[in-house]
């Protein structure tokens, strides 16, 4: 998480230096903008994955307070957490057309979330190249994995 804000930062100084102004809620905005993709994650286990042998193994080491069990769990396996709705190829597009978007109505500050957004999933999806080798599927596909 402290990298996506870092990448956010990043893109929040990069446009500072293309469009040689600065505004203090640029930064905000981008750091907010790079995090903000990770709700995918709350709503997974609140909402659509909450029936997923993943979450249910987290709720099980939460209820029985086993957290160096739990941190280990999430720290091995999030990466093989495939069931994310949202973070996949098309979203990614999606953001990156509203940014152009934005960037051709002159609205600054969608420029930054959109673009702080997509810096996001570039992040997630050059992490799992590094740590598996490949993307996981659920960057290829629209929505929840079919049974
Ligand atoms: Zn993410």
């Amino acid at each position: 998480m402290v990298y996506h804000v870092m990448i956010g930062l990043l893109w929040a100084w990069f446009l500072r230096e293309l469009w040689g102004q600065f505004n203090v809620r640029w930064v905000i905005t981008a750091a907010v903008g790079s995090i903000l993709p990770d709700i995918d994650h709350i709503y997974y286990f609140l909402g659509y994955g909450k029936r997923d042998s993943y979450a249910q193994q987290i709720f099980s080491y939460i209820r029985a307070s086993e957290w160096r069990h739990l941190f280990y769990f999430v720290a091995t396996g999030h990466k093989h957490l495939t069931s994310l709705s949202y973070h996949n190829i098309y979203t990614v597009v999606f953001f990156i057309i509203s940014a152009a978007a934005a960037s051709f109505f002159d609205w600054q500050v969608g420029v930054v979330l959109f673009g702080a957004m997509v810096s996001h999933y570039i992040f997630d999806m050059t992490d799992d190249v590094i740590q598996l080798g490949y993307i996981n599927s659920n960057w290829k596909r629209w929505g929840r994995p079919k049974k």
